[in-house]
């Protein structure tokens, strides 16, 4: 049908531009469409009943005399081609061409009220004043302006509405807090709204909404926005470019979408969607967007950065080289992360991924590693009690945490991690060390498939978007260790990762595996078995952090992993079997120790230097007369010997490249200590009373 349109269109205009009639032509096509407006008056023309002949009469004592050669035999044929019905399309369409041709420009004019004669003169004076060629104008009434009036012309904008002018207010003090941060003073900023907005006299660039609902809106117009820029809607809220297409740029919008309707203007910034980075963002808690939500003051930024940035450069970068001690015996042994490196926490639901990331956190305390948890689509309810658990810890002083609920919009969730890893390179840049956690992805890449779908994007495996990939990529090349000429800090990052079931291979589980350098399994069954941190030694892997690792610490977990795996094994067998062998029966003792080593709880990060000696004394036998479910105490004791007879020897560890017959002597004689004070006959007794995991 359009086409059909399309093409009596180009016959009229063609026509009229050969008879030098176009002008005439437009003036009487619009008298024609104002007659035809009148429903009866049309009804004859499209009646199939009414014969030909008499529709002729009817439209010759009309029409005839006041129409020009070329309009008069086009009527007649679309009469011929049984076509009047299309007529007022038609028209319309041609009005539009031959316009557009002629040099006329359109412009829309809404009000918060009617405007009287003598206000659309001046306004339509102005318009072909500013753009030096007859206007068009259409005027509609919207009473959401509250005062004033804007102007649609060429995809820009003369907003001179009081809502307008409340938004520009919200942008300059509300939405962008940096302007008074970096002038300092209130009053100047003010100064500077008053000023611009006397020079507001010129148009702003602006798009129309099309389409609008679930937090998304679909513009015409925006030729220039940039992907990913900041764009601000008629209700204030401020959103994001994300689909760039050919005449409509899909967005979404940040807040609520309450009061955007089709056809109101939204209008760019020149600003890609940021945050606010600096010192005093540590110990905060802060949405998406960087703003405040614990309740306390406002946060005084020391600059502003894109949460889209680009990934560190391959010369920019080294090789991992320092290790980032989690304090979790079976990782750091096992599998140790080092700075800058990406390791994924992956496993079902309920497995202690969460606990992982914060002992780990926790464990930062008095190291100089500045720590940022980002928190997506998270119960708020589960944030704050992290917060608090920090904040009683002492991590939260350097800690920041950022936060979209659940019950966030879709497109704030999905910013989260882009926005907290800003934060933590804005550190990185000024060569420290920073620790990242997002938890978690699976929740990430949902908020994104919902927003793709609502864009209509085409959807791939698990209705994933084709792009999902680059979705987590992109957000985890920017971990990297720095290389000195660039700063030396590092950005280490723990994506966390949820599993259905244990199914690694599911599409998202797999893509994030591929982007990191190794992950830490989970597992049920584990949990709820008792062996906490549930991990899989077998499954879990780092492919970088080993090189990085304390070297005492190397050797003495290097044969703990075959070791392990032995004992999983022979423990198998083992279950059929009534009397085993001595020697048998020895490597299941070992076996039954290391895994109540590696078991730990949460909260109770342990320094590297404590837990090479707590592996010293496992491989070398010293827990193998001590009944199993006392492991946990003696090591415990351990630590407490250590730190009361011999507060040096913990330093002394770290600082040494290995583990010297004098510092195995030394760990030696704490052993000792802890066997005859805590475990001989008679201090059993006194022990008893002691609580022990
Ligand atoms: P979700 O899938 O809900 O995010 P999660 O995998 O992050 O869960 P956590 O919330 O970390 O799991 O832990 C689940 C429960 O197990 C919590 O109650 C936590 O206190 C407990 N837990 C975690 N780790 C340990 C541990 N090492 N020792 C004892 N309890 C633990
Ligand atoms: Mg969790």
């Amino acid at each position: 049908m359009a086409g059909l349109v399309r093409n009596y269109v180009r016959a009229l205009f063609e026509l009229s531009l050969e008879a030098e009639e176009l002008e005439g032509n437009v003036r009487q096509a619009e008298e024609l469409a104002i007659d035809l407006t009148g429903e009866d008056r049309m009804f004859y023309l499209r009646e199939p009943d009414v014969p030909l002949y008499e529709k002729r009469e009817k439209l010759e004592a009309e029409f005839k005399d006041r129409l020009s050669v070329t309009m008069w035999s086009f009527l007649q044929q679309l009469l011929a081609d049984g076509k009047t019905s299309y007529l007022p399309d038609i028209l319309s369409g041609f009005i539009h061409i031959s316009k557009r041709h002629l040099g006329h420009v359109e412009a829309r004019v809404k009000s918060a009220k009617v405007l009287i004669q003598s206000e659309r003169d001046r306004i339509q004076s102005i318009l072909e004043e500013k753009s030096g060629k007859p206007v068009n104008v259409t005027y509609s009434v919207d009473e959401d302006l509250i005062a004033g009036f804007y102007v649609l012309m060429k995809g820009k904008i003369f907003d001179a509405s009081a809502r307008g002018k409340l938004n520009d207010l919200k942008r300059m003090i509300g939405g962008g807090d940096h302007l008074v941060s970096e002038a300092g003073e209130l009053s100047t900023v003010i100064k500077e709204q008053i000023k611009s907005f006397t020079q507001m006299s010129e148009f702003e660039e602006v798009g129309t909404v099309v389409v609008v609902g679930d937090g998304i809106a679909k513009i015409y117009g925006l030729d220039n926005v940039m992907n990913g820029e900041l764009i601000q809607f008629s209700n204030g809220e401020f959103g994001m470019a994300l689909n760039l297409e050919e005449d409509v740029v899909g967005a979404v919008i940040f807040g609520s979408d309450q009061g955007i309707k089709e056809g109101d203007p939204v209008k760019l910034t020149g600003r890609m969607a940021e945050v606010p980075v600096g010192d005093r963002m540590s110990g905060r808690v802060v949405n998406a967007l960087g703003q405040p939500i614990d309740g306390e003051k406002d946060i005084q930024a020391d600059a502003y950065l894109p949460i889209e940035r680009q990934a560190p450069s391959v010369i920019m970068r080294r090789e991992v080289n320092e290790s980032l001690e989690t304090g979790i015996k079976s990782i750091d042994a096992l599998v140790p992360i080092g700075k800058g490196q990406r390791e994924l926490i992956i496993g079902d639901r309920q497995t202690g991924k969460t606990a992982i990331a914060v002992d780990a956190i926790l464990n930062q305390k008095g190291k100089n590693v500045k720590c940022v948890y980002v928190a997506i689509g998270q119960k708020s309810s589960t944030v704050a009690r992290i917060r608090a658990r920090l904040k009683e810890e002492g991590a939260l002083e350097y800690t920041t945490i950022v936060f979209s609920s659940a019950s966030d919009s879709s497109p704030l969730q999905y910013i989260t991690p882009y926005a907290g890893c800003s934060i933590a390179e804005y550190w990185m840049e000024k060569g420290e060390d920073v620790l990242i956690v997002y938890d978690d992805l699976s929740k990430h890449a949902v908020a994104y498939r919902t927003i793709s779908l609502l864009l209509g994007r085409p959807p791939g495996r698990e209705a994933y978007p084709g792009d999902v990939f680059f979705l987590h990529s992109r957000l985890l090349e920017r971990a990297a260790n720095m290389a000195d000429a660039y700063g030396g800090g590092s950005i280490t990052a723990l994506p966390i990762v949820e599993t259905q079931e244990g199914d690694i291979s599911a599409y998202i589980p797999t893509n994030v595996i591929s982007i990191t350098d190794g992950q830490i399994f989970l597992e049920a069954n584990l949990f709820n078995n008792g062996f906490r941190p549930a991990i899989n030694p077998g499954l879990s892997v780092s492919r970088v952090g080993g090189s990085a690792q304390h070297p005492a610490m190397q050797r003495l977990a290097g044969p703990l992993r075959i070791e392990y795996a032995q004992f999983n094994e022979l423990a198998a067998f083992s279950q059929f079997g009534s009397d085993l062998n001595p020697e048998t029966q020895s490597q299941l003792n070992h076996g039954e120790r290391i895994r109540e080593v590696l078991k730990q709880p949460q909260y109770e990060p342990v320094d590297v230097s404590y837990q090479i000696m707590i592996l010293y004394a496992l491989t070398k036998g010293a827990m193998e007369d001590i009944d199993v479910h006392r492991v946990n105490y003696f090591q415990r004791a351990l630590i407490h010997v250590a730190k009361r007879t011999d507060p040096q020897l913990s330093l002394d560890i770290r600082h040494s490249d290995r583990l010297t017959d004098e510092l195995s002597e030394r760990i030696d004689r704490l052993i000792q200590e802890v066997k005859v004070k805590y475990f001989s006959e008679t201090a059993v007794e006194a022990s008893e009373e002691r609580p022990h995991a």
